[in-house]
């Protein structure tokens, strides 16, 4: 199996993911950042009665059709009506009432003139200028009709979806069901960070980075820890993984190395592998499997272990992947945008290449700086902070200061 391009790993995972079909009631509470599963409809309009936009008098439009400052009209005031309140009267012919901002509209009142276009005398106000017709009304129903689709599959619910649900009286309401997804680190030089160091060893830093990765994607993290380079422990772990979870992280263990057993379980314990290396930098060796469980597929991916290659074939690859499999509709791809390079950037031409740093908006454009510090994938200090990989495609060596590149966001 030939190196394939990333865009044709991104379409070939893609295509091996589909939306998960469990689901599960939510309520209000404890929506944020899950994905609707089935439309959501109200059985109520919104707004829910004729109300006022306006400080002001609710009045008859056709009163006061051609007043303004030299012709004033004059109304009597029959009624106050304050948000909150079922108005009691019927405007008629040369009568208003005093109305508040989302109070409802009195009966024969069709038209809002603001109160700084009027002057109260008493129980009289003056009308300093004709308003227009049905000024300042929102009318019933205006921005939805009960029993119309409000929210759709696929809307992720964040702050503005969970202010639409609570309005239209939506409480309970149906989501997919969080991706599971199983992370272990593989190496015999790992220890936990809470652990002294011997000579030689290294903090298992993937397993954290990556735990917060699924869980900022809405998914369910399954830590199952540090697995040694030993076939059995790391056959046993694997199957258990595969039995628990939707998707599978493995970190290290995927190159061509001595002690790099994934490939040779995956495919023993029959995982059809469709993925064995990408033609990006950093992140070459990058084994993507699928596992047919029952009636379920999980997707193993083995990342590399190293922590900055962890991260970015994440970020490219892992991503999509579980966004798809969320059940989110629309893009799963991640975006990319051209931005105006601040350094010099360099590739070796073989390999897409993406290079950690920062991009920020300057004067309407996007500027793309270079992380500080040593640039070798070695280097996972100067990781922290990155918000966007500038990428220098295949055949390119060299980006100058000042020229455009592509930027993924992340
Ligand atoms: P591997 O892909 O297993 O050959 O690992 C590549 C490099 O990444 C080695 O230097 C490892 O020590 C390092 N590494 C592997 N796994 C982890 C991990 N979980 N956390 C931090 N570094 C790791
Ligand atoms: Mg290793």
């Amino acid at each position: 199996m030939d190196m394939i391009s990333a865009s044709e790993a991104e379409t070939l995972i893609l295509s091996l993911v589909h939306s998960l079909q469990t689901t599960e009631e939510v309520t209000l509470d404890n929506a944020s950042g899950r994905i609707l599963a089935r439309s959501v409809s109200s059985t109520l309009d919104f707004p829910y009665w004729d109300n006022s936009a306006m400080d002001g008098y609710a009045v008859r439009y056709k009163d006061l059709q051609k007043c303004d400052r030299e012709n004033p009209k004059t109304l009597r005031i029959v009624e106050e009506i304050p948000a909150g309140i079922q108005p009691q009267k019927n405007i008629v012919q040369g009568e208003a009432a005093r109305i508040f901002t989302g109070a409802v509209m009195p009966q024969g009142a069709d038209t809002v003139v603001m109160q700084e276009n009027t002057r109260r005398k008493g129980d009289r106000v003056v009308i300093l200028q004709a308003p227009r017709d049905r000024e300042f009304v929102r009318r019933k129903g205006a921005f939805y009709q009960s029993g119309n689709p409000l929210l759709g599959a696929g809307i992720a619910i964040g702050a503005p979806e969970i202010a639409v649900l609570a309005t239209a009286q939506c409480t309970r309401f149906t989501v997919y069901q969080q991706p599971r997804v199983a992370i272990f680190s593989t190496g015999n030089e790992l220890v936990s960070p809470g652990n002294s160091l011997k000579p030689g060893q290294i903090v298992d830093s993937n397993q954290y980075a990556l735990r917060a990765f699924v869980a900022d994607l809405g998914g369910i993290p399954l830590p199952l820890g540090i697995v040694r380079d030993r076939p059995e422990d790391l056959e046993r772990t694997i199957e258990n993984a595969i039995a628990r979870a939707d998707i599978v992280l493995s970190t290290g263990g995927v190159s061509v190395g001595e002690y790099d057993y994934i490939e040779e379980i995956l495919a023993k314990l029959g995982g059809n592998i469709h993925i064995r290396s990408v033609a990006v930098k950093p992140g070459k060796p990058l084994t993507v499997a699928t596992f047919e469980r029952g009636d379920r597929t999980c997707l193993y991916f083995g990342i590399p272990g190293n922590p900055v290659s962890a991260l970015v074939s994440c970020w490219r690859f892992v991503q999509p992947a579980l966004k798809k499999l969320s059940g989110l509709s629309g893009d799963w791809q991640p975006q990319f945008v051209t931005a105006r390079s601040r350094h010099d950037l360099k590739a070796n031409g073989k390999r897409e290449t993406y290079l950690w740093g920062r991009w920020e908006i300057v004067s309407g454009g996007y500027e793309f700086s270079l992380a500080g510090g040593d640039r070798s994938s070695g280097n996972l200090i100067n990781l922290a902070q990155t918000n966007g990989l500038a990428v220098v495609p295949v055949g390119e060596t060299a980006i100058a200061a000042g020229e455009k590149v592509n930027v993924m966001l992340v």
